[in-house]
């Protein structure tokens, strides 16, 4: 008999490595595990060298093309005050007609379009070539209810979100606290927050909703999204997938990096990682603190450091040049810091090899800015966590991290109104290393890592099977229409 077409999907990903990894992820486990031919289509600004080598090593193994489409030019339509949503969403927009180019002209057209939650204004392509569209959400599910949900607390919630004093009810959700609302959120008045309002209708135009979570992590939430009438009637129904946790593997290529090569001489479950992610940056102040919080608290720690923003920047990660090289000597650390710490601390600058710093032996706990790769990974290596969060949906996961899941600490300032002071700093790092508390949450984090291995273990895992049914129906129809 005659052996059926392979499927082809096209995956579209916004600017930013915090989406592109995901989306790779994604595509390696459809062509390894279900027999899909995928094509990444990545719209893209600047990429460091570093975040080349990361994107290539996801790609070296596996026939999965990436065509790179540089975002175009928005500098004549949007401020460059603008926020990042509003950036990254006009960007995606005026990208189109090279995206609709891009589609149309590969051999064989794709049957599917997958997009990340910026993607979805490229709906209309998938419309006009007869493609089924589906939405990957690199987040988690509890997020997709407040981004779904955000239309209607939009008529209900008068006047601006953090001035109310009563959390918000996500039908059959967790509440969300008015200080840990999404960045957009924050000012009602600024245009950030309209287009933000918009990515809602983009989802629910969805065949499906794809989530970077998996059912024990999230039960309540999954549960609302699939059960309650309101939100099931917000996304007309449509189908929720998880289809995580998608995170890197270790795979250590090539020379040690010097980071690894310096863990290996530290001891066991000895060392704090700090790093805020691929486009996070603390003020000079905050790093001063932060410094002198890792002398005081005499742990070991490898810290990535970056560059002082004037303030806290979204947006920095599709800007020019966040992750270059430093050129010269890092001026804003403390004086003699680098100095007396020679012993206990490694100072990366810039870029670390970040799956394999959490899956070495010595490397206890993760100071996070929460971004939800960056969580998943910290829990697939069963490290414990200190949540600092600084933009995006990051406060809901450092929440969902410290008072649902119980595996991280949190400063008792947010980290993005008040500069967390030395003896905060301290007592988070000694709490992981040496508390009672710090031992319960690494159990905690060691059972989750064994949930998050279950979820995806088999070659078949239900879930994606369940969507690649849904899939199949879906592009049936649409060859038919
Ligand atoms: N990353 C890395 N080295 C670094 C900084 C980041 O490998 O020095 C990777 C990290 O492992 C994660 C991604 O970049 O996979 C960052 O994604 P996340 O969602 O945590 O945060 P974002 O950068 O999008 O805020």
């Amino acid at each position: 008999s005659m052996s059926p077409k392979k499927l082809h999907a096209a995956i579209l990903c916004s600017p930013g490595v915090g989406h592109l990894v995901p989306v790779l992820l994604l595509g390696r486990r459809l062509i390894n595990h279900h027999n899909l031919h995928v094509t990444v289509l990545a719209v893209t600004t600047t990429t460091s060298t570093a975040e080349s080598q990361l994107l290539n090593s996801l790609t070296a193994d596996i026939h999965l093309p990436v065509i790179q489409i540089p975002a175009a030019d928005i500098s004549s339509i949007v401020s460059p005050d603008a926020k990042v949503v509003t950036k990254i969403c006009a960007m995606m927009r005026e990208t189109i007609p090279t995206i609709r180019t891009t589609i149309s002209s590969m051999d064989p057209l794709p049957d599917i379009l997958i997009g990340d939650i910026f993607s979805t204004e490229s709906w209309t392509i998938a419309e006009e070539i007869g493609m089924a569209k589906y939405v990957f959400i690199t987040s988690n599910a509890w997020f997709t209810g407040l981004v779904t949900y955000s239309p209607v607390l939009d008529k209900e919630v008068v006047g601006q979100y953090v001035d109310q004093t009563e959390p918000f009810k996500i039908p059959d959700c967790k509440p969300v606290r008015p200080e840990d609302v999404v960045d957009p959120m924050l000012d009602r008045d600024d245009e950030d927050y309209r287009v933000y309002l918009n990515l809602a209708v983009g989802v629910t135009l969805a065949d499906g909703i794809l989530i970077n979570t998996w059912e024990n992590l999230e039960p309540q939430s999954l549960h609302a999204l699939r059960n309650n009438e309101i939100l099931r009637s917000i996304v007309k129904n449509k189908p929720v997938y998880t289809v995580g946790p998608i995170t890197k593997n270790y795979e250590p290529v090539g020379v040690k990096s010097e980071v690894i090569e310096w863990l290996d001489k530290q001891p066991e479950r000895s060392v704090i990682y700090v790093s805020f992610g691929s486009g996070g940056t603390l003020s000079a102040e905050q790093i001063t603190e932060l410094a002198w919080g890792l002398e005081l608290s005499q742990q070991r720690f490898v810290w990535v450091v970056r560059p002082p923003a004037g303030h806290i920047k979204d947006g920095s990660f599709f800007e020019s040049g966040h992750s270059g090289e430093l050129n010269g000597q890092a001026d804003y650390l403390p004086e003699g810091f680098l100095n007396r710490t020679k012993k206990k601390g490694f100072v990366v600058h810039s870029w670390a090899p970040q799956v394999e710093i959490l899956n070495h032996v010595s490397v206890l706990g993760f100071m996070t800015h929460c971004g939800w790769n960056s969580t998943l990974e910290s829990i697939s290596s069963g490290v414990a966590m200190i949540a600092w969060a600084l933009y995006a949906e990051q406060r809901m996961n450092a929440t969902m991290l410290t008072e649902e899941l119980k595996v991280a600490v949190r400063p008792e300032v947010l980290p993005t109104k008040k500069v967390v002071g030395r003896e905060e700093v301290e007592k988070m790092v000694r709490c992981l290393i040496d508390g009672e508390e710090g031992k319960a949450m690494t159990e905690k984090v060691k059972r989750l890592k064994e949930s998050a291995e279950e979820a995806l273990s088999g070659t078949i895992c239900f879930q994606y099977e369940s969507f690649m049914k849904n899939l199949i129906l879906n592009t049936i129809c649409k060859s038919k229409t």
